[in-house]
């Protein structure tokens, strides 16, 4: 298995051949096989055998029943939830960073692995305004960023007290992502919900919400998001700062989705605040066109961070008898981690960081335009101006099934994945732009087939 061998030549052959097809989609199609598990039951039945099944014969199970199966995020059809749109560049790299099995745990054994990594959380720090003394790492998702970072807010509040068995809780928007929600379960925290203004968590909200609470000295932690999922809401973070400064809190930004929009002139004002940040989250195989699966964890402080998330093993000794050595390992809740900053890392070498500028901007012209574009028709109606690159309109006089119906039809006939989302209890429609070739005759035959 581990020799290269006639069936090694083989595989490198057709696996390759495989990616290069891949790569080359331009624009990558939506696809979306029928996806019948008792279909796809069959199609694999027997392959995991003891003897094992020739690699060609495998891969074809691969390409024919389990990959048309999987709808492309990457496509610029792809308009649902949030869409991935990864650079060829950091695809490829990607490509690299498996074959030669980089790994990015400690300082002694990937240095420059690290070093690289550290340069783009050094550019996101700067484009947030952090100081130079932040950094942190690259973890798998906004999920794993966020739980890391809350962790940390608190056993620093737990410090600052001490460990009274206390239970503590995070304040947080009542439109904050669902795994802060999960976050708070698994760090057995309690939330303070605090109601939003027009669904954007506000200074005043909270400072009222913390006033009129009964214990606040049991808050640890404000959690703001730069960009909620399903409607790119901008907190009020300058604000929310104020009175987490105020109150001594620890606060924390969630710019899983919306982070990337710090590259973007025409909003970077939305974010003004987030310089206060003691830790801030982007998934950059969300906006910044890296792929799955690569969030960016940055602190303030790290220090902090390392003193709560080094683990401590005696084979491990030797990572850590250099403390000038950065150690991503120590920054979250992971040990083992493939260098998955590296392929962003490349892509911003070769594009630049005007062409993540201007891919961003043009997510956030899709949406102005969409925007318009849904003001211009009697049978539509602009839930709200988009803040970011997403837009939540209505069909008037629609039901839930009328949506789903459209939605449906849409993927059959491979137009656009577009599934209705909810506001306010009610099904509405969403498109969610990121990838920068989406185009307003897409949008336009999208809106069409409203008609009717
Ligand atoms: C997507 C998202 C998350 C979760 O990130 P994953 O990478 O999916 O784990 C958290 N917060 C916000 C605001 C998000 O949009």
């Amino acid at each position: 298995m581990h020799s290269v061998d006639a069936t090694t030549e083989q595989m490198i052959r057709s696996v390759l051949a495989y990616a290069e097809n891949r790569l080359r989609l331009d624009p990558v199609p939506l696809d979306q096989g029928p996806r019948d598990a008792a279909d796809l039951a069959r199609a694999t039945r027997g392959l995991l055998s003891a003897e094992g099944t020739n690699a060609d014969q495998v891969l074809g199970v691969y390409t024919s029943m389990l990959a048309p199966t999987v709808i492309s995020a990457d496509s610029p059809r792809f308009l649902g939830f949030i869409p991935a749109a990864p650079t060829k560049a950091a695809l490829l790299f990607d490509m690299l960073v498996s074959c030669a099995s980089i790994q990015g745990i400690s300082w002694l054994e990937a240095a420059g692995a690290v070093h690289a990594e550290n340069e783009v959380l050094r550019l996101i720090a700067d484009k947030a305004g952090l100081p130079d003394t932040a950094g942190g790492c690259f973890v798998s998702g906004g999920s794993a960023a966020n739980l890391s970072a809350l962790v940390v807010a608190r056993e620093m509040a737990k410090k600052k007290v001490g460990a009274d068995g206390r239970r503590w809780r995070a304040a947080v928007g009542s439109d904050a992502h669902s795994s802060i929600v999960n976050t708070l379960k698994i760090l057995e925290m309690d939330a303070l919900t605090v109601p939003t203004d027009d669904h954007q968590l506000t200074g005043e909200a909270l400072r009222a919400a913390i006033d009129a609470d009964g214990d606040p000295s049991s808050i640890a932690v404000v959690v703001a998001t730069s960009g909620t999922t399903n409607a790119g809401i901008v907190d009020d973070l300058a604000g929310i700062a104020a009175v987490a400064r105020e109150h001594d809190l620890w606060f924390h930004v969630d710019g899983a989705y919306g982070g990337g929009g710090l590259f973007a002139p025409s909003v970077r004002h939305k974010y003004n605040g987030i310089e206060h940040a003691d830790s801030f989250i982007v998934d950059p195989h969300k906006w910044l066109f890296a792929p799955f699966d690569c969030a960016a964890l940055i602190y303030r402080d790290p220090q902090k961070a390392r003193g709560v998330h080094t683990q401590d093993a005696s084979y491990l000794d030797v990572i850590h008898d250099r403390p000038a050595e950065w150690n991503p390992t120590d920054y979250a809740y992971h040990l083992t981690r493939r260098a998955r900053g590296l392929p962003l890392w490349f892509s911003l070498a070769v594009h630049g960081v005007a062409a993540y500028t201007d891919a961003v901007e043009t997510a956030l012209q899709l949406a102005r335009d969409t925007a318009d574009e849904i003001r211009g028709r009697a049978n539509l109606e602009l839930i709200r101006e988009p803040d970011l690159g997403v837009v939540l309109f209505r069909r008037l006089g629609w039901e839930p099934a009328q949506y789903t119906a459209w939605a449906d039809q849409l993927l059959a006939d491979q137009v656009a994945f577009i599934p209705p989302s909810a506001w306010e209890g009610e099904t509405v429609a969403r498109f969610a732009f990121l990838h920068p070739h989406t185009s307003m005759d897409l949008v336009r035959e999208v809106l069409d087939r409203m008609d009717g």
